[in-house]
């Protein structure tokens, strides 16, 4: 695992030559990307604090990394049109059971209706997606449904239209129903004063690996907890080795995974990571994709 830390907003020819002096060239760009493993790396970041800059730090993983985990996160790569209506936060009442929803804290949506969209999909080569501001679902070609998912017993849902309620042929969404205790040992969190619902921030502050999911034989479940802040609440998605191994050989794209592991991070990493803010999916929406990298999961 390479954890890599994007330093940006560097403005000033006084910040541009601190940088240079130490051997980091910004070729005319306000920005540059580093190592934690990269000599220069204790000065950048000694730096970075100085200036007050924008650090943004991710993890890359390496495929036996990635073979090697029991579990492992998937999340959007790529996040692709709106739920219907969204102008006005309609789809929230028309999706969810909004009774059940604090207004505090966002905690407690149970979908009781496909979600709607205004039009049909367009997938180009990719056949999973995450809707814009949804962000523990995944919308899949019914293909790839049928190839990948279907077979470990995962059921789909029907996607409609926004105008006629008519079912959209070439989307569905993954029925994903099971759920599994993560462990959290160690994460901050803060518990609404309205509902008293516990939310932890997405800030894992020295984790590159996604916390750990108890035992469970669902292929693919959600975590037990919520992340988020203000009035976002969303659930991680996890999927096992064998269900990665599918995707993977199918050659799924709009996906990635994470690595899930014990308490987040071994006790050798926690010197060099201690410093690191965010571990995903923020850098991923954040930082393109590389020239020949299409995400941190399927296509690397
Ligand atoms: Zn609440």
């Amino acid at each position: 695992m390479r954890a890599v830390h994007r330093i940006s907003l560097i403005t000033s020819p006084e910040e541009r030559q601190a940088f240079e002096r130490i051997g980091i060239d910004l070729q005319g760009k306000g920005y540059f990307e580093i190592d934690e493993s990269d000599p220069r790396w204790p000065h950048a970041h000694r730096m970075a604090v100085e200036f007050q800059m924008l650090d943004l730090s991710y993890a890359e993983f390496t495929e036996a990394e990635r073979r090697g985990a029991t579990y492992l996160m998937a999340y959007g790569a790529w996040e692709h049109g709106y739920p219907e209506s969204f102008q006005d936060g309609g789809y929230e009442r028309t999706t969810y059971d909004s009774t059940k929803v604090c207004v505090s804290c966002g905690v407690g949506r149970i979908q009781v209706s496909p979600f709607r969209i205004s039009g049909a999909p367009k997938w180009g080569s990719r056949s999973v997606r995450m809707l814009c501001c949804i962000q523990d679902e995944f919308f899949v070609t019914p293909e790839s449904w049928e190839n990948v998912f279907k077979p470990f017993g995962i059921e789909c849902r029907e996607v409609v239209f926004h105008k006629t309620g008519q079912a959209v042929d070439n989307m569905v969404q993954l029925n994903i129903t099971s759920v599994a205790r993560l462990d959290v040992k160690g994460l901050r969190f803060n518990d609404c004063p309205i509902c008293g619902h516990r939310k932890y921030p997405y800030d894992l502050t020295g984790r590159y690996y996604h916390p750990m999911p108890e035992n469970t034989s669902a292929p693919i479940f959600k975590s037990d907890i919520y992340w988020g802040t203000d009035a976002a609440a969303w659930k991680t998605i996890i999927v096992s080795q064998e269900l990665y191994g599918a995707a993977k050989k199918a050659g799924l794209k709009g996906i990635g995974f994470l690595p899930c592991r014990a308490q987040g991070i071994n006790p050798e990493d926690s010197g060099k990571l201690d410093r690191c803010s965010v571990f995903a999916p923020i850098p991923l929406r954040v930082l393109p994709p590389r020239v020949g990298e299409d995400s941190l999961g399927l296509n690397s």
